[in-house]
């Protein structure tokens, strides 16, 4: 038996990182950059107004107040995307709009709040000091900067940072196209009548959800039956789109787990017993480079061994550090018993209570019980060597993405 580290280890030693390619930037959305990305101009690209209102020389408007305003003559508009804007003479002023170059000679933007909004002539009631409501050229960006690194990201943020430095396309590591397959010949897809002996498919949908909330791309694919040419061939037509597949079913002791047949000698895969609960019949390998992660059937095995296996390697795929853990320490709200030598991931809520995180493990702990993880908000950790864990105990939580 392995434990979950060492076949969590073996995973991230042995998934290949995607290759690079060239993107359009909203196609990017989620892939991680593969190429530092500098400015090729100063951002702003240079001064201009932060406020609507009059570009001035701050001298003219220095003595200005209510009781004695300055009155200048307004010469014209000027607005944001104006080019050729002529330079402002001293004595005189220019509406200006928020966005727009400032003329040359001015030095200050008095608000439109500051005035009596005058289009002829303008009153301006208090004085501002040079450089006022002006954006500088370069202040938010140098020309030649890194904006963003290689291994971001890129989320709605960073797009829109590559967009102003006037980039269309970019190089990125994608998200992982992961192809989802139920096995069992059980399993009928919702929306189908049942006949006697006969279940939904749940885990294709629940796993494709999964590779989506991970940043992947999820493909699921219509059930197959427990017949293994119908799944070796399915598996074959499948690589040719996958950067990942993931399998349900099949690969724990009953007398007809097809996947385990299929797959036993085939590429790098291998089968394993991991000491964990749920989740201890596993597999993982390598068909021709394509990582295939074989989950076992129970519904709560395949998501937990999702989150603990998968999740992880589509990261590693993007090459992207491991995650920060995404725990907490919270305090156990009820007794609980773990079978020695095995980590168990126990379906549970977490609560705030008076700046404290507590815990309560669910009623429901079986590896069949959906409900109760659907319920649930987070797997409290219970490492190998504890047996029982009374009430008020400090556990760790992995929170369950929502
Ligand atoms: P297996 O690992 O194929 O032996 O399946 C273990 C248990 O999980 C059995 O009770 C299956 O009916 C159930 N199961 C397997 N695959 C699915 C699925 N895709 N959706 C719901 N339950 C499943
Ligand atoms: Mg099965």
């Amino acid at each position: 038996m392995r434990t979950v580290e060492e076949h969590l280890a073996g995973i991230l030693a042995s998934v290949p990182v995607l290759a690079p390619l060239d993107l359009a930037l909203l196609e990017a959305e989620g892939a991680v950059l593969a190429e530092a990305v500098a400015a090729p101009v100063p951002l702003p690209p240079f001064d201009n107004s932060a406020m609507d209102g009059y570009a001035v020389v701050a001298a003219d408007v220095a003595g200005a107040s209510e009781r004695d305003p300055v009155v200048l003559p307004v010469v014209g508009d000027i607005s944001a995307g104006d080019e050729g804007v002529s330079a402002l003479r001293p004595g005189l002023t220019a509406r200006i709009m928020t966005g727009a170059p400032m003329p040359a000679g001015s030095d200050a933007v008095i608000p439109v709040e500051w005035t009596d909004g005058g289009t002829a002539t303008v009153r301006v009631d208090r004085p501002a000091p040079p450089g006022h409501y002006i954006r500088r050229a370069g202040e938010d960006v140098v020309a030649g900067q890194t904006v963003a690194e290689p291994g971001t990201r890129l989320g709605a943020a960073q797009i829109g940072m590559l967009a102003a430095v006037g980039r269309s396309r970019v190089s990125v590591r994608p998200k992982p196209r992961v192809v989802v397959l139920s096995t069992g010949s059980e399993l009928r897809e919702p929306g189908t009548p049942l006949a006697p002996g006969q279940i939904w498919d749940s885990n294709s949908f629940m796993l494709t959800a999964a590779v989506i909330e991970a940043g992947g791309v999820g493909y699921r694919q219509a059930t197959v039956g427990d017949d293994p040419r119908t799944v070796r061939e399915t598996l074959e037509d499948q690589l040719m789109r996958a950067d990942a597949i993931i399998t349900s079913g099949g690969v724990s002791m009953g007398a007809r787990d097809v996947v385990k047949e299929v797959l036993t000698g085939v590429g790098t895969v291998e089968f394993h017993k991991v000491g964990m609960r749920p989740g201890k019949p596993q597999g993982f390998g390598l068909l021709e480079d394509t990582p295939i992660f074989t989950l076992p059937g129970n519904p709560v095995s395949a998501y937990v061994s999702f989150q603990v296996f998968v999740r992880p390697a589509l990261r590693a795929m993007q090459g992207l550090p491991p995650e920060p853990p995404q725990t907490v320490s919270a305090v156990l709200g009820a007794d609980v018993r773990s079978p020695a030598g095995i980590r168990h991931y126990l379906r549970g809520r977490l609560a705030l209570h008076r700046g404290r995180y507590t815990v309560t493990p669910a009623e429901g702990q079986g590896s069949h019980q959906l409900g109760s993880l659907s319920g649930a908000n987070a797997l409290i950790v219970v490492e190998e060597e504890a047996e029982a864990l009374p009430a008020g105990t400090h556990v760790e939580v992995m929170r369950l993405p929502t």
